[in-house]
């Protein structure tokens, strides 16, 4: 009974104690997933980056021994990075990264590290048994690409994890963007990633090849250096491309660490000038855009001599920064120099802007991603690939319409060149060109064929009367009605001023002559707007005949001619021989 006090006296007090243990182990928890990353788990299947699980340690200058990195990290002097893909930029110091692997099974099992990027220097994993390593792996491009411990463009290495806990420390050293994008995985799954991912590649290069290849070969055919540049573009893109994703370490230049060092860096800087000297070539800027061009072509030359300093100097963190200044720049320029060509006239400029656009959409993304002031996901690391294909696409279609814009002029430049351009009748060469098989196949065959010449009378007093306008609306009309009179086979044309020409073939003397003689009548009986009035008009024709003229149809022309000045003396509007 008397028990009951102290009880319902403890209780509460020990109510309080439990929250605020409660609340103690709740801050300590918070604490501690703020300040340090989950472990991973051997029992845990992800096909994301493991950012989130990572912990980073930044050198300050002076090279850490594991043995002190390892010491370092038990006092939890690491920073939890809370991103799922790591990234600190351009000439970042070398970057200590510490990774804890559960195993809770009872026996060991086998996981693939991989960081997926190919172009850090040096990459040195250890795995720890208290503060000593027990084994460690040494990859990066800096090294012979015989030396890898897995045969992969990424940086990848296998390990039996034992049950219970490990951890990993990997350090990272180079000055390109150090972008790590990690992945915990079965051996399985990681081949399954790097399947599709070559496969993705494969696609990518083979369509790509397939343009430039064909591109060049319309070069060779039609001469035309835009083709060449467009090639020459495409190859410079995808040999960066098939570099900075590892692939030509692994294929080209395995032996070479060296090269692949400045590989990246160059290589981006020739992409970027092929891709001008296409622009150049294709938006014929020298002409439309001649000051732009001046400036375009000294930006060019200011970045060459830069990054030849860079060389010299041996300054690769310069190098990748002039490299990647250029390519922002040179995404710019393609959209301003499509833009203004389209303004000053250039057709095709229009595929080549929404192309540029599209390039440098893809580009951006992946640059800022690769950067580290977006996330790095798949899709933004790859998203200058699908920019390109679509780049390549549109570039091709605007080649081709470029093609289809001069094959246009000429045959419109042709078709000037045949047609008179005040009636839209043949000129006289276009009379020439037409006549002369029909001829040559007559004569040899022994046909008729006649030619009538014919001239309007006292045009002059036309032109003074009612003005020049008015005379050449009486032209026009007259061609009308030659060309809607005469038949199919019939040869019209302007001969002159105000003289045509029509040739006729089958056709007698005497049909030649009925036939002028009815479009005599019909042009006198036409009816012209003149200013104020109507008026017509009267013409006097030249006929002959192939038997007047043994020999060629310039002899044939001439009798015409003559006849034509003897109706003209016989008084005009009449047909000659009539
Ligand atoms: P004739 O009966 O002797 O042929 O007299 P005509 O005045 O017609 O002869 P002439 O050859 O002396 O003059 C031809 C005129 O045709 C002179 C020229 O101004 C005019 N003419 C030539 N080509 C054109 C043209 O394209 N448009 C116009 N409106 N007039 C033209
Ligand atoms: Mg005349
Ligand atoms: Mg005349």
């Amino acid at each position: 009974m008397p028990t009951s006090t102290p009880a319902s006296g403890r209780c509460p007090r020990r109510a309080n104690r439990a929250a605020a243990a409660l609340m103690a182990a709740l801050v300590a928890t918070l604490w501690w997933s703020v300040s340090h990353a989950a472990p991973i788990s051997t029992a845990m299947e992800t096909d994301e980056a493991i950012g989130e699980h990572l912990q980073f340690l930044q050198e300050q200058g002076i090279r850490l021994h594991v043995a002190e990195v390892a010491q370092a990290y038990a006092q939890g002097k690491f920073t939890p990075a809370r991103r799922s893909v790591l990234n600190f930029g351009i000439g970042a110091p070398p970057t200590w990264i510490a990774l804890e692997v559960t195993n809770p099974g009872k026996i060991g099992v086998l996981r693939r590290l991989a960081v997926e990027n190919s172009w850090i220097d040096r990459i040195d994993f250890f795995v720890l048994r208290g503060r000593l390593a027990q084994e460690a792996f040494h990859t990066g491009d800096a090294r012979p690409f015989a030396e890898r411990p897995v045969d992969s463009r990424y940086f990848w290495f296998n390990h039996v994890f034992p049950p219970g806990t490990t951890t990993v420390l990997m350090r990272v050293e180079t000055p390109d963007p150090m972008v790590l994008p990690v992945y915990f995985t079965t051996v399985e799954a990681a081949q399954a990633r790097a399947t599709n991912q070559e496969t993705s590649y494969g696609l990518l290069y083979g369509y790509l090849f397939a343009l430039l290849a064909y591109n060049f070969i319309l070069f060779l055919g039609l001469k035309a250096r835009r083709y060449l540049f467009y090639s020459v573009y495409l190859l410079c893109f995808s040999i960066m491309n098939f570099t900075y994703t590892g692939h030509s370490y692994q294929w080209l230049w395995p032996a070479s660490p060296h090269w692949q060092q400045w590989s990246n860096p160059l290589l981006m800087m020739v992409y970027a000038i092929s891709g001008l000297m296409f622009a150049v070539s294709f938006l014929e800027t020298r002409r439309l855009l001649p000051r732009l061009h001046r400036i375009v072509m000294a930006g060019m030359a200011t970045f060459v001599v830069l990054q030849a300093g860079a060389v010299l100097l041996e300054s690769r963190v310069a190098a990748l920064l002039f490299s990647f200044g250029f390519v922002f720049l040179f995404s710019a320029t393609m959209v301003a120099l499509g833009a203004l060509a389209y303004r000053a006239g250039q057709r095709s400029a229009r595929y080549f802007l929404i192309a540029s656009v599209t390039a440098v959409v893809g580009a951006s993304v992946t640059a800022a991603a690769v950067w580290g002031l977006i996330p790095f996901t798949p899709w933004t690391y790859r998203a200058v690939d699908l920019g390109m294909a679509v780049d390549a696409t549109l570039l091709a279609l605007a080649l081709a319409d470029q093609f289809r814009i001069g094959q246009e002029e000429r045959l419109r430049a042709e078709q000037l060149a045949h047609v008179d351009p005040l009636t839209g009748i043949n000129n006289r060469r276009a009379f020439a060109t037409l006549v002369a098989p029909i001829w040559s196949t007559g004569q040899r065959h022994q046909r008729d064929m006649s030619v009538m010449l014919l001239d309007i009378d006292r045009f002059k007093a036309v032109n003074d009367t009612h003005g020049h306008a008015v005379g050449d609306k009486a032209l026009m009309q007259l061609a009308d009605l030659l060309r809607q009179r005469m038949r199919s086979g019939d040869v019209v044309a302007r001969w002159g001023g105000e003289e045509f020409i029509v040739f006729l073939p089958e056709t007698t003397l005497a049909v030649a002559r009925l036939i002028a003689e009815r479009l005599r009548t019909e042009i006198a009986a036409m009816q012209i707007e003149g200013a104020g009035a109507q008026f017509s008009l009267t013409a006097t024709f030249g006929v002959a005949h192939n038997d007047d003229s043994k020999a060629t149809l310039e002899n044939l022309i001439s009798v015409a001619d003559r006849h034509l000045y003897q109706g003209k003396e016989l008084g005009r509007n009449r047909v000659y021989p009539g």
